[in-house]
């Protein structure tokens, strides 16, 4: 473990700590619940939500909007804030930073900055495993941060590292709202000035998780000002998940894993296809009531000679008709990985499949990848180093 002292000693600290304790993560009404033998005004508790989710404090000490007696009354009690910490960093070439954060029993949870636009630096620079030193200046417009929503993934796609953990646990809200929160602050952005997207394609299936995906989503959104618009989740197609997301109000916009044009290859790498056809996962998309402008997106890996060619691509015009909502595909070139049995696409097939696709009227970008060289990149998210 890389970690330095300080840091062990508070992830220690964290671990040690009733998680009843650790305000981060708390709605304002879950707040004025665990701080009810306070006797604290609404405006208290809207203090402490600013503390926590717009200024990302650290430290009960820290919060100065309230009176000193008070602070160290509800320092005694026990409570921290409980702001999740980066506990190692690696930078790759392109900008691309990934982190382990400490999750609130020690284990690490993964994270992934994307900077884009400005001085981001395109391919120069060393490689630099370093923890403690801050960004120098800000060399990004605008970011996007791609979020875990557990440790590991029960559903087992046949190319995805993630899935080779099985699934570990379910990320609680805070650890999930607190990623973002950790790395905004890290690179000192606001989201009200800064363009910051939210992309739930980390470790795990969000939807798995439902309620404190959602409970994030609204912490998010909310105190934490990144519009609703600017987030996107991706499922591997869980029904009743999809279900309970056309129903909600706040809701960030919506991505399917499709990764096969019919259910006869999707079976082979997508197991939950047997239980999920891909008509059931469309149906079910069909009942999310879209925004103004708003389009599906259908993420399509690309793998080598088994879902990259022509016909392929055509199977994929139709069922994005057939569907019969405003979609989009994002193609993204399969990234390797020890121990998995497929191979990149060529190239020019994966010009060719986004040209196919284009040629027939379905809107298709190719996703650069990020980070590879720090296995930032999508589906690389294994806990590859570090504490684990
Ligand atoms: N569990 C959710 C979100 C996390 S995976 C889901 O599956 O949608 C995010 C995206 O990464 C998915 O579209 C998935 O198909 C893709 N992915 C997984 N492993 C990959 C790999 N090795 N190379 C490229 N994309 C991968
Ligand atoms: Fe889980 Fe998504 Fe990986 Fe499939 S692609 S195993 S759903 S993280």
């Amino acid at each position: 473990m890389t970690t330095g002292g300080q840091t062990l000693t508070s992830i220690l600290d964290a671990r040690s700590m009733p998680s009843d304790r650790l305000l981060f993560g708390l709605s304002n009404e879950q707040l004025r619940q665990a701080l009810q033998g306070f006797g604290l005004l609404g405006y208290r508790i809207r203090q402490l939500e600013t503390a926590l989710y717009r200024q990302k404090l650290a430290d009960i000490r820290e919060v100065t909007t309230w009176p000193k007696e008070l602070r160290e009354r509800v320092l005694a009690a026990g409570f921290a804030l409980g702001l999740p910490e980066i506990v190692e960093i690696f930078r790759s070439v392109d900008g691309t930073e990934r982190y382990l954060i400490a999750g609130r029993d020690g284990q690490t949870v993964e994270t992934v900055w994307m900077p884009e636009g400005d001085g981001v630096d395109e391919g120069n620079s060393e490689l630099d495993n370093s923890t403690a030193q801050a960004p120098e200046s800000k060399a990004w417009s605008r970011a996007t941060i791609c979020v875990s929503s557990q440790i590991g993934c029960a559903v087992n796609c046949q190319f995805c590292l993630t899935a080779k953990l099985g699934i570990i646990r379910n990320l609680t809200a805070g650890e999930i709202a607190g990623q973002v929160a950790a790395v905004l602050k890290r690179h000192g952005a606001e989201p009200g000035r800064d363009r910051i997207n939210l992309v739930f394609m980390g470790m795990g299936e969000p939807f798995l998780n439902y309620e404190a995906f959602m409970d994030a989503v609204r912490l998010l959104a909310g105190p934490m000002e990144i519009p609703e618009s600017r987030m996107t989740v991706s499922t591997s197609g869980i029904v009743p998940g999809i279900l309970r997301f056309a129903q909600e109000k706040v809701r960030p916009r919506l991505a399917i894993s499709l990764n096969a044009p019919y259910d006869a290859i999707r079976e082979g790498i997508m197991p939950i296809t047997r239980k999920w056809s891909i008509a059931e996962v469309i149906e079910a998309v069909r009942q999310v009531p879209l925004r103004q402008k708003e389009r599906v997106t259908f993420e399509y890996v690309l793998l080598g000679g088994l879902n990259d060619q022509p016909e392929h691509a055509d199977e994929v015009v139709k069922l994005v008709r057939r569907a019969q909502f405003p979609a989009k595909v994002n193609l993204i070139a399969w990234n390797p990985g020890p121990d998995v049995p497929f191979t990149m696409p060529q190239a020019d097939d994966v010009a060719r499949f986004q040209e196919r696709l284009r040629e027939q009227g379905v809107p298709a970008f190719v996703r650069r990848p990020r980070g590879r060289d720090i296995y930032a990149a999508c589906g690389q998210l294994k806990r590859t180093a570090g504490a684990q």
